[in-house]
């Protein structure tokens, strides 16, 4: 139980095959995947990072409000995007103080946040990269699809009930890259003392190691009600530091990622599927959150 965690990387390659969990947006009724150039100049496929994050907050919300007694603001317990921006408490507070009240709420201590009176941001303490498509490992389709209207072909003003419309499924290998820091639950970061003491710092390090366990159980995202990701593997590396060092994370796109990885760090743990991911995480809650100067 002693063991404390400064930093924790994760570094994967999931195949999913028939997804759309993240689009550029629809023009008429063309549905467009999103699309990244890479540094040698080819596309790739993306799902954004703004649409994993979403996806670790909104479990880490559920898990949150399944507490007895959970420390949401009331921003947050109704899982509004403002955050601590929407939080009435902070309103006429010295940027500390406003600060130190923002972090009695779980879930704005680990998401962050950006508060406009008193102006005030907060950094998250988990941080998510676009997970990409390895470029030569991915497929996109538009498929065609009607909605159809048996019988009555035109409502009034001649609008037809049928519809046609294009949406994209995609499949492939995404690198997928993420990174949590302990270190800084509970953290003010204008006067550098913990707002939180240690065994609710515990807790929360748990809850987002649970809010992982989630979101790796069961990807959420756009259109899954209709195109719900047939996820095939998962494979790659959880890395932790027990000082004040940064994971080394090497992109899973570059092939020998692994071995590169394993060269700077000696704490690296290979996971080859789910289970085994979710076990790393498990292993996780037998130690602490890191404190500065502790
Ligand atoms: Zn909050």
């Amino acid at each position: 139980m002693n063991e404390q965690i400064y930093e924790i990387g994760i570094a994967a390659r999931i195949k999913m095959n028939a997804h759309s969990l993240n689009n550029e947006g629809t023009t008429g009724n063309v549905t467009e995947p999103r699309t990244v150039v890479l540094a040698d100049g080819r596309k790739t496929d993306g799902i954004s990072g703004e649409m994993l994050k979403h996806i670790h907050a909104a479990y880490l919300f559920h898990l949150a409000k399944e507490e007895k007694e959970n420390s949401l603001c009331e921003s947050c317990k109704s899982f509004n995007p403002m955050k601590a921006d929407g939080n009435s408490k902070l309103k006429g507070k010295s940027v500390v103080d406003a600060l130190n009240e923002a972090l009695s709420c779980e879930l704005c201590d680990i998401h962050g946040f950006l508060v406009q009176e008193p102006t005030l941001s907060r950094k998250s303490t988990v941080e998510f990269g676009w997970a990409l498509a390895l470029p030569e490992q991915f497929h996109r389709d538009i498929h065609v699809h009607t909605r159809v209207a048996p019988g009555e072909k035109t409502r009034e003003k001649g609008v037809s009930e049928q519809m046609i419309y294009n949406r994209p499924t995609r499949s492939g290998v995404y690198a997928f890259i993420s990174v949590f820091q302990p270190w800084r639950i509970g953290l003010n970061e204008v006067n550098y003392t913990y707002k939180i003491n240690d065994p609710i710092r515990k807790k929360r390090y748990d809850l987002a190691i649970d809010s992982y366990k989630s979101m790796f159980t069961r990807i959420e995202g756009a259109m899954t009600t209709t195109r719900m990701p047939h996820i095939e593997d998962i494979e790659g590396v959880m890395i932790k530091t027990d000082d004040a060092q940064p994971v080394p994370l090497i992109s899973p796109l570059k092939e020998d990622y692994i071995k590169e990885i394993e060269k700077i760090s000696q704490s690296v743990q290979k996971f080859t599927s789910l289970s085994e991911l979710l076990k790393a995480l498990d292993n996780l809650k037998q130690t602490s959150p890191y404190k500065l100067g502790a």
